[in-house]
């Protein structure tokens, strides 16, 4: 592909160029329409930048790579087209960077990142893919409608109507068999006697919300989240729920624990697709969970977890700019797999390091700074990005989700700032790390007496019916035994043990308990650290039986003991596996400590 060159570079900025159109009479700058820059010094490069501000036959473009090199007088080839990215079976397993180049080098482990100005393609070209059309010549279709399948690693790709497409269109031609990404499978022609050729694949705008049409159009439709997206992690699940379809956020100070609890997330949430942008965060971090996901196994299929999974990676070594577009990248690569029919999920790690890079850019475009020297869009671009999340009815019928989770790092833990401000206003669901939770181990470090989710309410019916009628007011009476807990705590420690009551005392080592045995959960064992559902609400059972026993204690000593000695076993009751002899022995011991208290 060899463009035109039909404008030049007249100012370089750090990652910021200025161009200016050859000929305004003969065309024109479009925002966001991507250019390449070839600068005259290294001619074989080709060097990819994004229109951000049209100023009539000039343009500010923000360059995808390393500036160094770019002279003035420069020339551009004009696109056309918006930054977009190849949708298409090949997609799972990938490690792409933020603009989709498959970063193979990297995954194999060398820490190798392309070279500059290489772009390799999205999708495999040479890989062969098994069509079986499930339309055939003379129907009439629409944009988004399935005309085939693929298999494609655990699931079965649609292969959709270009989601761009108007009107009503008839199949005038469809093949099955073998094929790659780039050779014809169907051919559409409209009422008009306009022809389209369908591939495999087809190309979206990342910036643009891919159902957008589709929505306009009635052909897809969004639905109310209902269910939970079961994380297996207890005090998501039980306390905080975050949905299908929904928008949550883990802000937390740097070491509270993000990047592993994100990581269990992706490996066990009941979803079929994950992407996981590591946006901005240092190199080793990123390379070490590309080695780890491929080694690890989907515990529903025991195959590996890296075959329903898509990495983006942009660490802080890499372009601002590419850091800035890889969530856009993440967020269509999701709206793609729902559009299926599918539960997707994606995980931003972090999302503070994206915001960062859009200050970057707002402050090199000299723009007028808000709160912080972040953008004054700041608050709207978070909630663009957050509001692409949700559940779709597609057009078969079907129903598809996607889960968006936000990690957020402010600096210093302070979550009155911006990014943390604006992210909370955006989601649903609020799960905030504490550094004291962390210091202390309390892993994971969640903080319930600040976290909330606003989907309880959402999920009342699907909770009611899988959980039972009093579920949500059993957690409300266990938040309450928290919150109790932590006063009598705070009052113990300025007035000493004496100054509490022994009644007062049997609380707060009722809600330490809850808090040992429930809500924290050990991401390193095997057993423990994925809980289903099922178990959760039996072990809920138990822990509330316990601390919403009278117990009559002797002395506070008794009641330290009893509660110490019911902590072990509880522990060890997490770490068996279910209906093993130990975990039947364990459950055997519970009871019968239990007992051996008199009751009021
Ligand atoms: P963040 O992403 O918030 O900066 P990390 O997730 O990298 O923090 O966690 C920092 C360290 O804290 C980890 O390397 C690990 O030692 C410890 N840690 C975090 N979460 C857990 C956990 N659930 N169980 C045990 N250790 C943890
Ligand atoms: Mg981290």
């Amino acid at each position: 592909m060899s463009a035109d060159v039909t404008a030049s570079i007249i100012a370089v900025q750090e990652d910021i160029v200025r161009l200016r159109l050859a000929d305004p009479e003969k065309g024109r700058l479009m925002k966001n329409e991507v250019v390449y820059i070839r600068p005259a010094r290294e001619p074989q490069q080709r060097l990819k930048a994004e229109v951000l501000r049209v100023m009539g036959a000039e343009a500010d473009a923000q360059v995808y790579e390393s500036t160094v090199g770019i002279g003035l007088g420069d020339g551009v080839e004009q696109t056309g087209l918006l930054l977009s990215v190849r949708l298409g079976p090949g997609l799972l397993g990938q490690v792409y960077d933020g603009l989709q180049n498959p970063l193979e080098a990297l995954a194999q482990g060398h820490g190798v990142f392309l070279p500059k100005g290489v772009a390799a393609p999205g999708l495999d070209p040479q890989a062969r893919w098994a069509f079986s059309a499930t339309r055939k010549v003379g129907e009439r279709v629409r944009a988004g409608d399935t005309l085939g399948t693929v298999p494609e690693g655990p699931i079965l790709h649609k292969i959709m109507v270009p989601f761009d497409l108007d009107e009503d269109w008839t199949v005038d031609w469809i093949r099955e068999g073998s094929m790659t990404v780039d050779e014809p499978a169907a051919r559409l022609k409209a009422p008009n006697g306009a022809v389209r050729t369908v591939t495999l694949a087809q190309p979206w705008p990342v910036r643009r919300a891919l159902p957008r049409r589709l929505l306009d159009k009635g052909y897809s439709t969004r639905l109310y989240p209902s269910e939970p997206m079961v994380t297996t992690q207890r005090i998501i699940d039980a306390f905080f729920p975050v949905v299908q379809g929904g928008a949550a956020c883990i802000p937390g100070p740097f070491g509270a624990g993000k990047t592993v609890l994100l990581n269990l997330i992706a490996r066990h949430s009941d979803v079929d697709v994950v992407v996981l942008v590591a946006c901005g965060e240092r190199a080793g971090e990123v390379v070490e969970t590309i080695t780890d996901f491929p080694r690890l196994k989907d515990p529903k299929t025991g195959r590996s977890l890296m075959d329903r999974t898509i990495i983006i990676c942009n660490t802080s070594s890499m372009p601002v700019a590419s850091r800035e577009a890889s969530i856009y990248t993440g967020i269509t690569l999701c709206e793609y797999y729902r559009q299926m029919g599918l539960r997707t999920l994606m995980i931003a790690d972090s999302s503070s390091r994206w915001a960062q890079a859009m200050r970057e850019t707002s402050g090199r475009l000299e723009e007028i700074p808000g709160e912080e020297a972040f953008p004054a869009y700041l608050d709207s671009a978070i909630k663009g990005v957050y509001e692409r999340a949700g559940v779709l009815k597609t057009n078969d019928g079907s129903v598809g989700a996607f889960t968006l989770i936000g990690a957020v790092s402010p600096a210093g833990g302070n979550f009155e700032e911006p990014v943390t401000q604006s992210t909370l206003a955006a989601v649903k669901c609020f799960l905030g790390l504490s550094y004291d939770r962390a210091y202390k181990r309390f892993y994971p470090a969640i903080d319930p007496l600040t976290s909330w989710s606003r989907y309880r309410k959402q999920i009342d019916s699907w909770v009611t019916e899988h959980m039972g009628a009093d579920w949500s007011a059993r957690i409300d009476e266990m938040i309450d035994l928290l919150n109790r807990g932590e006063d009598i705590h705070r009052m113990e420690q300025v007035a000493g043990e004496d100054g509490v009551s022994l009644e007062d005392f049997a609380v707060m080592e009722a809600a330490k308990f809850l808090d040992m045995v429930f809500l924290q959960q050990d991401a390193f064992d095997a057993v423990d650290s994925s809980m289903s559902l099922e178990r959760q609400k039996q072990l809920f059972d138990r822990v509330y039986a316990i601390v919403t026993s009278r117990y009559r204690f002797a002395d506070k000593e008794a009641a330290r003991n009893f509660f110490t000695r019911m902590t072990g076993l509880f522990k060890n009751l997490n770490y068996a596996a279910p209906e093993s002899p130990d975990f039947e022995r364990f459950a055997g011991e519970i009871d019968a400590l239990s007992t051996s208290v008199p009751v009021t």
